[in-house]
């Protein structure tokens, strides 16, 4: 009968949702062994000029070493950090260690003070009330030139306090440090935010990327969000670009940098030196 179906069927969902619940507090606990014991580790993928073809920055990507599992790419419990709050040591620690990374690599002259380093900023930890400190005091700490960090933001920012968070950016903007918008086009911010928060750069999410070769529409989105970084005076960056193909029509486009496996992998800091000091060979 109807209703023992309907019973059933709550049945069910109840126990989904609560083996979906004990997942989640697994893979947090294992997350928190995993902050305790080093598992965490930092990869940098080259960011390319499109005119160019020299490399001009990195994006730091966070990566965890689980021990039976392997490499664990973050979009698989980046969610799990930022509702359990751990996301605020673990993005801590992101943002030492890809400045130290980054010191690292200009003290070696492998690059220069106009190469910029890109770490992504949750909006869970962009909210801390010292996060201006925070960053000022690793930037500090690692001597590094403070116009070489870049932080990429998403558009969920601008759902609490516009005001404050425009205040909060503009105070890292004295400080030298950059904006860019990440995944742009897939949030929910209108372009009257946009207007009004102090970004330096656009990035085009990959979703519209993959497919700009074959399907209009993703190729009139692109087409727009190069017109709107351009008039609004930003950069604009694509990524994901795999294809020679879609490298050639966001050039068509005048985008200005791409990332992508076209050019390279996210890696550690050992490879992503060695692609940078190849890259200066074949460019000298
Ligand atoms: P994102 O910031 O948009 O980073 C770009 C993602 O695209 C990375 O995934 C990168 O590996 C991937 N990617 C780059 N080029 C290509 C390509 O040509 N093809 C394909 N299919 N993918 C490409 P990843 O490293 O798995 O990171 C996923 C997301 O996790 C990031 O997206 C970012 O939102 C988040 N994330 C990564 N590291 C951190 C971090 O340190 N802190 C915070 N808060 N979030 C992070
Ligand atoms: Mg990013
Ligand atoms: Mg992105
Ligand atoms: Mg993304």
């Amino acid at each position: 009968r109807a209703k023992d179906s309907g019973r059933n069927t709550i049945q069910l969902f109840h126990s989904s949702m609560q083996h979906a619940a004990s997942e989640r507090l697994r893979l947090e606990n294992e997350l928190r062994t995993a902050l305790s014991r080093g598992e965490f580790e930092l990869y940098f993928q080259a960011q390319v000029d499109a005119r160019s073809g020299h490399v001009i920055g990195a994006e730091a990507l966070l990566r965890w070493a689980h021990p039976t599992l392997g490499e664990q790419s973050p979009a698989l419990f980046i969610h799990v950090l930022e509702e359990s709050g751990l996301i605020l040591e673990v993005g801590a620690w992101v943002l030492v260690e890809a400045c130290h990374a980054c010191a690292q690599l200009l003290e070696e002259r492998i690059i220069d003070e106009h190469f910029s380093l890109c770490v992504n900023i949750s909006t869970r930890q962009f909210r801390q009330s010292d996060f201006v400190e925070r960053v000022e005091h690793c930037l500090r700490n690692n001597r590094l030139p403070h116009g070489m960090l870049k932080l990429e933001i998403t558009e969920g920012i601008v759902i609490q306090d516009i005001d404050d968070t425009i205040a909060k950016m503009n105070r890292l903007r004295q400080l030298g440090v950059s904006f860019a918008m990440d995944d742009f086009g897939t949030g929910y911010s209108s372009l009257t935010y946009l207007k009004r928060l102090p970004v330096n750069v656009l990035k085009i999410d990959q979703s519209f990327v993959r497919d700009a070769t074959s399907n209009p529409s993703d190729a009139e989105i692109i087409r727009a969000v190069v017109a709107l970084g351009l008039s609004l005076g930003l950069e604009v960056i694509a990524e994901g670009v795999e294809q020679q193909s879609q490298l050639d029509f966001l050039q068509s486009q005048g985008c200005h940098c791409y990332q992508g496996y076209l050019f390279s992998r996210p890696q550690p800091l050992q490879a992503f030196r060695a692609l940078l000091a190849h890259a200066a060979d074949t460019v000298s």
